[in-house]
């Protein structure tokens, strides 16, 4: 195979990896396996420009930067939707429709009303070749270069696909990768995100493509537009552009009344929170193509489709009073404390204030009455006050100045929203909330042991800081409440077995403020082991690829405090994993040492910069041709012919790569 081959098919190789992974949230490989097969492609397109190609799948991780997006007029308009609310303005489209088909039969799909960003794509000999954001609906920007970095979307398309269309959908922001993005926003000092809708849409005309790579953005594609493309209904048309490799979420079905409609929109109103990204409502289509023609186009919309929106989930009620909470960090969040209210489906009796300035910006107080709206987060929001209801004796909130639970003053850094509990060591929830999240599931997660168990040994003097858990005894467990020998004996054996938690998840649980899963990984991976990082300088720290100043400061704040230092030291001494495993490296390295592999080919479970890396990761040597050195030659499919023979005349073994992985295997 020569090298333009080899880079074809790794573009088809990761094509596919990538529409199993994205498309069909059915990976087949471990990311680490396509990270390699990626990086292998990304080095072979450098070491030949001459075999560019605008789709390739390498170009996911963007780096085009668009100053200016350019206006491209649709082909086809872009409408907008007409909107229904109820049973009755239902079928007052259906008697519209009725109208002027006469009396056939009309059948009706009934979708999601994905809530995003529209895009427009347009397809040519089964390549993306532009996407339009809808603008005006006459006409868009230019945002290819950024929509390209959207893993879902299709650079290639598969199948039996018409040699020009357009296909249209929604860019969401899936509720997940949104809160993860806020969590690394807020622990880098920025500013939250309002919601998952307007981030989606301000992602598309970011400048930096790279940008856009980073954010967890999905495409989801509902109409196909375009002339002689063959199909003759709405349900058909889905089904194809699936079949093309769009993700087209199957939740679509095709009813026949309006009252199955309702159905519908009443079986997602209250599902639409099980989804992983944000829904408005639904959208209704004459399912038949034909009959879409007939009844044509509004000014603004067609006549065939019409979106039912779900009531907005905003209710209000009376704030009977206003509590603090503190939080393991000793962050004081405020909370709303409500006269019970039905809010999409569950009762709220709290909701969060976030901190003294929200307070004041919707001069929130006691005894008012408030709006209520829950969206993307589980938490609801206030999102203001009925002035109009509020009581003549009422007086602005002042906000507290000392710690509700140990009464020390509260303290506001410059630049904080939050006002923090400085008593870090004796005040009793930033003591026990430490504890809590070092046991937790994320975390040590320690089997049999419980939030409200660490509470009681805390009041029962048995623990003061996780260090303290590994010296707990049977005998001391078994005489507090409801604690039966054999439950004492699966806490203290479970505490045991969080000697075994690696060390990534360890350094989570420290509870470093602003140290997440991701970022205690990320710094896990960089400083090895909690020594270096106690060692690390500020410059260090925030050379680690997405650690800011906030953490670097954060992470110095923690190794600073003596009892921080002395706690590391007994979980050390307990055998609490504070570094990254070294022994199976080492054992591994040993394997391979002194042998010297010459890779050729393409392999099927590892990719050719895996297996060199795997031969270094245990010790070997990777040599580009074969010699007399060489101790084997690790052969795939397609190798060069002359490899093989020199192999051959040199008494080189030629090996496969199972052959191989077996070897480091034993
Ligand atoms: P609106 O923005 O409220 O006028 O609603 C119209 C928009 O809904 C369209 O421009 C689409 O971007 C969006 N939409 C979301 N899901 C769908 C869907 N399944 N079918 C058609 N439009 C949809
Ligand atoms: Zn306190």
């Amino acid at each position: 195979m020569n090298t333009e081959q080899k880079i074809a098919a790794l573009r088809d190789q990761l094509r596919e990896h990538s529409y199993k992974y994205y498309v069909l949230d059915q990976p087949t490989i471990s990311d680490y396996e396509f990270d390699m097969l990626l990086k292998e492609l990304q080095a072979l397109e450098e070491q030949h420009p001459e075999f560019y190609d605008p789709n390739s799948p390498s170009l996911r991780v963007g780096g085009d930067i668009t100053k200016n997006f350019e206006t491209i007029i649709h082909e086809h308009r872009m409408y907008s939707l007409d909107n229904s609310y109820s049973k009755e303005d239902l079928e007052d489209w259906e008697k519209r429709i009725q109208k002027i088909l006469g009396d056939v039969e009309v059948e009706y799909t009934c979708e999601l009303k994905y809530d995003g960003a529209s895009i427009s794509l347009t397809y040519e000999n089964g390549e993306l070749l532009r996407a339009v954001t809808r603008g005006d609906g006459l006409q868009g920007d230019d945002v290819t270069t950024n929509i390209k970095t959207i893993r879902s979307v299709p650079l290639k398309l598969k199948g039996d696909f018409p040699q020009k269309f357009d296909i249209r959908g929604e860019i969401v922001l899936p509720i997940d990768g949104f809160n993860k993005m806020n969590e690394m926003r807020v622990a880098n000092g920025e500013e939250a995100y309002m919601n998952p809708r307007n981030t989606a849409s301000g992602s598309l005309k970011l400048q930096d493509s790279a940008e856009v790579a980073k954010r967890p953005l999905q495409c989801l594609l509902y109409s196909l537009v375009g002339n002689g493309l063959g199909i003759t209904t709405q349900f058909e048309s889905l089904d194809k552009a699936r079949q093309w490799g769009f993700k087209v979420p199957d939740v679509a079905i095709l009813v026949k009344s309006t009252d199955e409609v309702l159905e519908f929109v009443d079986h997602w109103e209250t599902r639409r929170h099980k989804l992983p990204y944000e829904i408005d409502g639904v959208v209704v289509k004459v399912n038949n193509l034909q009959h879409q023609d007939e009844l044509g186009y509004t000014s603004k919309a067609p006549r065939w489709a019409m979106a039912y929106k779900f009531k907005a989930e905003q209710v209000s009620t009376v704030l009977s009073e206003i509590t603090h909470q503190v939080g393991r960090t000793g962050a004081i969040t405020p909370v709303a404390n409500l006269e019970p209210v039905l809010l999409a489906g569950t009762t709220v009796k709290r909701a969060s204030l976030h901190n003294a300035d929200q307070i004041e910006k919707l001069d929130i107080r006691e005894g008012d009455t408030v709006y209520v709206e829950k969206g993307g987060e589980i938490i609801p929001k206030i999102m203001g006050v009925d002035l109009s209801k509020r009581p003549a004796a009422s007086l602005p909130t002042r906000y507290i100045t000392h710690c509700p639970e140990c009464g020390t003053e509260l303290v506001r850094e410059e630049g904080e929203a939050k006002h923090f509990c400085p008593n870090a060591e004796g005040c009793p929830p930033q003591v026990v909330g430490r504890i809590q999240h070092y046991i937790s599931r994320k975390a040590m997660d320690i089997e049999g042991l419980g939030g409200e168990t660490v509470e009681l040994f805390y009041k029962a003097g048995l623990v003061r800081n996780y260090a303290d858990l590994y010296e707990l005894t049977k005998e001391q467990v078994i005489p507090l409440e409801r604690m039966a020998e054999k439950s004492a004996e699966n806490l203290v054996n479970g505490i045991e077995r969080s000697k075994q938690i690696p060390f990534e998840r360890v350094l989570y649980a420290l509870g470093i403020r602003f140290v997440g899963e991701t970022v205690a990984k990320k710094l896990a991976r960089h400083f090895r082991g909690i020594d270096a990082l106690r060692n690390a300088s500020l410059m260090d720290l925030v050379s680690v690829e997405e650690i800011g100043e906030k953490i670097a400061y954060s992470v110095l704040d923690f190794f600073q405090r003596d009892e921080n230092n002395t706690i590391a030291e007994r979980l050390k001494a307990y055998g609490v994993q504070l570094e990254i495993s070294q022994e199976a490296l080492q054992q591994r390295s040993n394997t391979l040492g002194g042998k010297t592999f010459v890779v050729s080919g393409v392999f099927e479970k590892v990719s050719r910069s895996g297996l060199k890396k795997l031969i270094e990761d245990n010790g070997g040597k990777v040599g580009s041709s074969v010699s007399s050195k060489t101790s084997f030659l690790i052969a795939g499919a397609n190798m060069g012919p002359s490899k093989h023979t020199k192999a051959e005349s040199l008494s080189v073994p030629i090996i496969s790569e199972g052959e191989f992985l077996s070897m480091i295997d034993g």
